[in-house]
């Protein structure tokens, strides 16, 4: 899994909605600094180790924020599925 924020338009979302999501609906491991979400407290290994893979950032960004969080979930046999279907990009 691999998440990725565009920390640009964070200064300007009133809500910070990812940050509480993680805390409700996660463990907590998004925190504000200097404006943006950041797992920077964290040693990597410890982001990894913690993650839940809730998705909840993401919904909440999508909802309440400035919907630049974008989460990429490998689903093994998802591409040939598609094509076979005639369905991939
Ligand atoms: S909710 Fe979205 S736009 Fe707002 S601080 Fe979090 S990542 Fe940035």
């Amino acid at each position: 899994m691999k998440v990725s924020i565009d920390t640009k338009e964070c200064q300007e979302c009133e809500t910070k909605a990812c940050i509480a999501a993680c805390k409700q609906f996660g463990r907590g491991i998004l925190q504000l600094k200097d404006g943006a979400p950041s797992v920077e407290h964290l040693p990597k290994e410890e982001v990894k180790r913690l993650g839940t893979e809730c998705l909840a950032c993401e919904y909440e960004c999508w909802f309440r924020g400035k919907s630049v969080i974008k989460i990429d979930v490998p689903i093994e046999g998802l591409d040939e599925y598609l094509r076979k279907r005639g369905l991939s990009a």
